[in-house]
């Protein structure tokens, strides 16, 4: 008897589970698939979208993987990242608008994996300690911490797909005069309830969507102000009137803050909103990936296979434009590659491919670029196995519409509706402006209120959104005006 392979996956985020969901799927076509163990250190599934009210370490001293916060709704478009194989529709039977929160959005990232019955396979309550590979019998052993059988295991492998994610260990940079800073400094990866900063002024240092979307977050929950700065470039938007964008914090003399170009500003509370690390802390360094947060990492050949040593993977490694439906055109390669449909050439010929991806990476200038190198991509992968192919130009259409959108209205942007380029469903807009839509659970976002949300009128009526800041908003012009 031939012998069966055995694979190790390292987490059950959505990259982790698309990679279930891929084994899975050539199972229901009658494959013959390997033996799979997938480690989890969190006691359920979903990865990022597995909300945590911890911050720091978790109930095992183990850090805290989670890095979303209460309120959180999607960024972009969700036409822009259904999964291929399951719709928005085939979940929730219904059309929802385009920028679901949280609670909704993981909602249906499990819904996919229930239906595929794909829970045994996961070790919750493993933490992955350690991985090392032995050239000699060319295996992986990966050690773990079983916290709920209070056991280090020790297994062996013949592949290890590592899918981690790489928005959890922050980049946490340092400024002078934070030592003696009254107030609190956090970074966006501890930032968890917007109203900690009502009646706050509030510091973001960042330009990117952490800086973006907490801002946000905290002007819509009553901070008194908002104050982003940048290092590179700024983000532009038209900001409510409360709302100000500065060039690089400098320094800070106990409250107040020292930018670049000489102004200064009292704060009460600094977030870093300055990225994150790709941290691989159970790697060998002959195993470990290392990159900036880029659209091509390097040494992962077709973005996944790691090149000095093939037999290991990596998913979801890239920068993200698009994601879910990313992660599942990897899954379903790797799977591919790991069943020996798909073989991988020499190392020379991995690493020429690689060479003019990163040549070709390097030539983008503006966001358009960037989400059609990676659509590129994702069409790649997707021509190499049986992922169902979509639309990905209509794809790309979609974020450069939601570009526009933001540039209009930044406050208002999550309004707007786009149609799948999976079933031509149109998107609903949701009961609730965004901006006045305070309970971000599944439940208030499912049921259409009946009467009207009193919790919104009590808020609004203390005076939690001001009118003039509301004005901002086309959006909410509207809405004042409807009265
Ligand atoms: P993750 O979701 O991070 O999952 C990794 C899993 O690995 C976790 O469950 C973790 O517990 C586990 N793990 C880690 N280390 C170990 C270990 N040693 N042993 C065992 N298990 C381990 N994307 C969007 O598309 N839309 C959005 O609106 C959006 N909003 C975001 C908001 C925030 C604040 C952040 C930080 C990210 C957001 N993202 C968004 C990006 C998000 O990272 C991806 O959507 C997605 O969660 C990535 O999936 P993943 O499986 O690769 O990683
Ligand atoms: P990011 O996109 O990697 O951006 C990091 C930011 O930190 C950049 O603006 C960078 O500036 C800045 N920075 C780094 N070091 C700095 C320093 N020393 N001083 C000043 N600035 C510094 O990280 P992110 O914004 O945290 O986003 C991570 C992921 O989370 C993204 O995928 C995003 O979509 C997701 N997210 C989603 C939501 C949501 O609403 N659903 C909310 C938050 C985050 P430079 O440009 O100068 O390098
Ligand atoms: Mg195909």
């Amino acid at each position: 008897m031939p012998h069966q392979k055995r694979i190790a996956i390292i987490g059950a985020g959505p990259s982790g589970l698309a990679q279930l969901r891929a084994f899975q799927a050539a199972a229901e076509k009658g494959a013959a698939i390997p033996d799979i163990v997938c480690y989890e250190k969190q006691k359920d599934w979903g990865g990022m979208w597995n909300y945590t009210w911890r911050t720091g370490l978790d109930e095992n001293g183990e850090q805290v993987h989670g890095s979303m916060y209460r309120y959180l709704w999607s960024n972009g478009p969700k036409e822009c990242l259904e999964f291929a194989d399951y719709s928005f529709d085939e979940h929730f039977k219904r059309p929802i608008s385009s920028y679901p929160p949280r609670e909704v959005l993981r909602d249906y990232i499990q819904g996919r994996v229930a239906k595929a019955g794909v829970r045994q396979y996961i070790r919750f309550n493993n933490a992955v300690k350690a991985v090392t590979f032995d050239e000699a019998t060319r295996k992986f052993t990966v050690t773990a911490m079983d916290y709920s059988a209070d056991t280090l295991t020790q297994e062996e492998y013949d592949h290890v797909i590592v899918a981690t994610g790489h928005f959890s260990t922050p980049n946490m940079p340092e400024f002078p005069g934070f030592a003696s800073f009254p107030g609190r400094i956090l970074h966006a990866h501890d930032f968890r309830d917007a109203m900690e900063f009502k009646d706050k002024d509030v510091l973001l240092v960042g330009s990117s969507y952490s800086a973006e979307d907490i801002g946000s977050q905290c002007y819509k929950y009553g901070a008194e102000s908002v104050t982003t700065c940048y290092r590179t470039k700024p983000m532009g938007y038209v900001w409510p009137e409360n709302w100000e964008e500065k060039q690089q914090l400098v320094r800070v003399e106990g409250n107040l803050a020292h930018f670049k170009d000489g102004s200064t500003k009292r704060v009460d509370a600094i977030i870093l909103c300055t990225g994150y690390r790709h941290d691989f802390p159970f790697l060998t360094d002959d195993l470990r990936l290392k990159t900036q947060n880029r659209l091509w990492p390097q040494d992962l050949y077709e973005g996944v296979a790691y090149t000095p040593n093939p037999q290991l993977f990596y998913l979801g490694m890239q920068d993200l434009w698009y994601s879910f439906n990313l992660f599942d055109a990897q899954a379903w390669l790797t799977r591919d590659m790991i069943m020996g449909r798909i073989s991988l050439p020499d190392r020379t010929v991995m690493e020429a491919l690689n060479q003019h991806w990163r040549d070709e990476e390097l030539k983008i200038a503006c966001d358009a670029d960037a989400y059609e190198f990676q659509g590129a991509y994702i069409a790649r992968l997707i021509a190499q196995s049986d992922y169902p192919s979509f639309d990905i130009e209509a794809v790309n259409k979609i974020f450069l519409q939601w570009k526009k959108d933001k540039k209009a209205d930044i406050m208002g942007y999550r309004n707007k509706c786009y149609t799948s380029v999976l079933t031509g469903t149109t998107a609903v807009p949701h009961h609730t402006p965004w901006l006045w839509a305070m309970d971000d659970s599944q439940d208030a976002y499912l049921r259409p209120p009946t009467k009207p949300d009193t919790r919104r009128r009590e808020r609004t009526t203390r005076a939690l959104i001001p009118t003039k800041k509301l004005a901002a908003s086309t959006t909410s012009k509207r809405l004042v005006r409807g009265g």
